[in-house]
């Protein structure tokens, strides 16, 4: 099934209309434009959206119509996209590892921003970015819990490197800046804290007054039953400890949401293909498919069920093992998925939040993947 022409009211009138045999993605422009006004809204400071997250045309064009004017990418492919669909848009591109054919084109796609996690790499930015007006921005790391994957393994310097790459910076002339990111679905405002106080030290102890600060990612979506994202709460505290932190010296601030901005605007449709022998519940998509984050950071919870016909199924919720399309015995949800007791062949299970990783993430293996792509005025199934 390609792109629908159709904008549909619900995920329900379509999927009891179509009835699809391959998992479909809804997407509702409502939700995304209001997600991005409360960023715009409540953020203080510049709100930049990680392309990766969801690279769709759709997200892109919402996003700029709804006022975002800047973007995050890391490669590229996403640079092309956001200089075709936002040409005027600030590129940040903070992907602190790159080939010297990626540095020329972020130069020749007029991309001002950079992050740089280690000396081998700020080398090869300093010799081939010119720094007239241009941020590098150093990326940093702490121990800190609170995300639901750790960004750090990764990526960023000790704070000890950090000083070091931040005098570079500045004495090569170069905007200095300080970027991080507390690692993804972070729940905790607290990590955000903890980083913009240790920012404040590495400026300090470098001795450079910083541009910005980029706090990153991390905003979680809505993933559990009952557990709402305090995207506000968040935003209050990194104004509050950036005021104590910083004092006169506080930089402008940037925040570059992902699965904050695209999370909740998506909804997955997935098809039971079979329950087998009254146990097992298969699914026509899997952790090869758009559900494979869910392998990573864990179950989203927020799952519906119903039948061909449109009815939700109301039996008591108990957990099951669900395994998805492929012949991989690595091909299962984790744990055990909460599906009510009267699940069966032919439902349709609808799982909310599955906007962000799950496009870009689906493989074609096995054969399976053929995701169906649909816009829906409302997510209210
Ligand atoms: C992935 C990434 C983001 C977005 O992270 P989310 O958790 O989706 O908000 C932001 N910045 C950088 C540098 C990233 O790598």
């Amino acid at each position: 099934m390609g792109l629908s022409k159709t904008i549909w009211t619900n995920p329900t009138e379509f999927l009891k209309n179509q009835q699809p045999e391959n998992p479909v993605l809804f997407f509702a422009p409502a939700v995304i434009q209001a997600m991005a006004r409360r960023f715009l809204d409540g953020f203080p400071g510049l709100v930049t959206y990680a392309v990766k997250s969801n690279p769709g045309e759709e997200v892109i064009e919402n996003l700029v119509a709804a006022g975002v004017q800047g973007f995050d990418c890391a490669s590229p492919f996403e640079i092309d996209l956001i200089r075709r669909l936002a040409p005027d848009a600030a590129i940040h591109y903070n992907n602190p590892v790159r080939s010297r054919t990626e540095i020329k084109f972020g130069v020749d796609h007029r991309v001002k921003s950079w992050s740089v996690d280690s000396h081998s790499e700020l080398a090869k930015l300093i010799d081939m970015v010119p720094a007239a007006g241009c941020e590098i921005s150093v990326r940093f790391k702490l121990p800190v819990a609170g995300a639901a994957y750790n960004f750090g393994a990764k990526f960023g310097a000790t704070e000890d490197v950090a000083v070091e790459l931040l005098k570079t910076v500045a004495s090569a002339g170069f905007i200095p800046s300080i970027t991080f990111h507390p690692g993804t679905q972070c729940t905790d405002p607290a990590a955000w804290a903890s980083y913009i106080r240790a920012a404040a030290v590495i400026a300090s102890r470098a001795g450079v007054k910083i541009a910005r600060l980029n706090v990153g990612g991390g905003f979680p979506n809505h993933r559990a039953h009952g557990i709402l994202p305090q995207l506000e709460a968040t935003f209050e505290t990194i104004d509050r400890v950036a005021s104590e932190a910083f004092g006169d010296e506080r930089p402008a601030l940037i925040c570059e949401p992902g699965r904050g901005l695209c999370g909740d605007a998506f909804i997955l449709a997935a098809r039971v293909k079979a329950v087998r022998d009254g146990t097992h519940v298969f699914l026509n998509d899997g952790v090869y498919g758009s559900l494979f984050e869910l392998g990573q950071i864990g179950i989203i919870d927020r799952i519906e069920v119903m039948d061909a016909e449109g009815h939700r199924r109301t039996g008591k919720v108990q957990g099951r093992i669900c395994f998805g399309p492929t012949c991989d015995s690595v091909d299962r949800l984790p744990g055990d998925v909460p599906f009510p007791s009267d699940i069966a062949e032919g439902d349709y299970v609808l799982v909310q939040g599955m906007g962000a990783y799950s496009t870009v993430t689906n493989s074609r293996f096995n054969g399976f993947g053929e995701l169906g792509r649909v816009t829906v005025l409302s997510a209210k199934l």
